[in-house]
């Protein structure tokens, strides 16, 4: 059994989110803006305002201690390693002597080089995901990414040569013009690399995006679905015997490895969303509490100088919802599961009381129940949106 580095069930973790980039990828829907000159300094000050003003307050309690700082995006490593270096110490500064577990530290291959990677290290950043997304030229750039594999591979071993050890990469499988044997080649590489961490994202298109619209007029055609689950199968199998624990279903890692911030979200732990769009979570009170920020950052920006927060909605939990939620998030950690006894320590009532198909999932094979947990089997995990969306009906 690997050893299993979640996140301590008290402390808190804190996500940055960084919506700056070079340019707008085709496929991404994700709340980012390319941007040639990034306002750097405005918005690394207004996050820390942010925090500065939320801490001790809506719940979110110092002495938890802090868990891991995530900076996502967009693409953080946009900002300079003296801007990422002023969040760590300021977030870490604010929540006592203690120096947070994982620090980590999105980068997008395009933007960094030796001296970069090292000042990031020394800012304090312990753990870099890599966005390589493909090993393959050709879909890099139907992808719109502005990397080469070439570049992606050099960002690894730079990454290592600056003295990080601890790095992840992201690959993108189910892409139009993907066949099995690009996918399985791109796998073989990523995995030389000795990785400690991959996660993997199957192509979805998204409305409103170009690749949406190009899906719209016939332009461009998906894999079918069988070839994008044997994509899945193979990655699973190849990562497997490179010695990575599928702990998570998008996520693989080496023993020891498991994303510390990740792992604090299927967890249901604190968190505290900083930035435009980010999103917070409380546990407590009652049943839970989310709220989200502007998306835009320009007006993010704009109420954080003027209202020190950037809050545009919130929602309280129900029992009903909370506990849906956390037996989805449960289901999704392939090595955790649901634990039944922190599932009633919670809510009161066992999983199976509101997991109406358990049965019947479990005799279809897709579910292993044990009289500790509810994990999903890798038969389940290969049709979990499935299963995710009839499980309570
Ligand atoms: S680099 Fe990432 S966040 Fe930025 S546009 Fe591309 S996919 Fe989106």
């Amino acid at each position: 059994m690997p050893a299993v580095n979640m996140m301590k069930m008290n402390s808190i973790g804190v996500y940055i989110h960084i919506p700056f980039c070079l340019s707008k990828c085709p496929y991404c829907d994700f709340n980012s803006v390319a941007s040639g000159s990034v306002p750097e300094a405005r918005y690394a000050a207004c996050v820390l305002k942010e925090f500065n003003a939320c801490v001790g307050k809506e719940g979110i309690d110092r002495q938890k201690g802090l868990g891991s700082v995530y900076f996502g995006g967009g693409t953080p490593s946009v900002f300079s390693p003296a801007a990422i270096g002023g969040i760590i110490r300021g977030v870490t500064d604010g929540f006592g002597p203690q120096e947070p577990a994982e620090v980590t530290l999105e980068v997008n291959p395009d933007t960094v080089d030796a001296g970069r990677l090292e000042g990031f290290r020394k800012a304090g950043v312990n753990r870099l995901s890599i966005g390589a997304q493909s090993l393959d030229d050709g879909l890099l750039k139907m992808l719109g990414r502005r990397h080469s594999a070439k570049k992606a591979l050099n960002a690894f071993r730079m990454a290592r040569e600056a003295g990080f050890e601890n790095i992840g990469i992201d690959l993108m499988f189910g892409l139009p013009g993907q066949t099995l044997a690009l996918w399985k080649e791109t796998l073989k590489t990523a995995v030389a690399l000795r990785p400690r961490h991959v996660s993997l994202y199957g192509l979805t298109i998204e409305e409103g995006t170009p690749f949406g619209r190009l899906l719209k007029n016939g332009s461009l055609s998906l894999l079918p679905e069988e070839v994008e689950i044997e994509m899945y199968k193979t990655a699973i199998d190849t990562l497997a015997e490179a010695g990575c624990v599928h702990y998570e279903i998008s996520n693989f890692a080496l023993p020891g490895y498991f994303s510390v911030h990740n792992s604090g979200y299927w967890q249901g732990i604190d968190c505290i969303g900083l930035g435009a769009g980010a999103h917070s979570y409380m546990s407590a009170p009652g049943w839970g509490r989310r709220w989200w920020n502007a998306l835009e950052p320009e007006q993010y920006m704009e109420r954080i100088a003027l209202l020190g927060n950037a809050v545009e909605g919130s929602e309280t939990l129900k029992m009903g919802e909370a506990s849906a939620e956390s037996l989805m998030l449960g289901l999704r950690m392939l090595t955790k599961g649901i634990v039944r006894s922190e599932f009633k320590q919670r809510f009161g009532i066992l999983p199976e009381d509101m997991f109406k198909r358990l049965k019947e999932f479990e005799a279809e094979g897709y579910i292993k129940n044990t009289a500790d947990s509810i994990i999903l089997t890798p038969k389940g995990a290969l049709i979990s949106n499935e299963l995710f969306s009839n499980m309570l009906a």
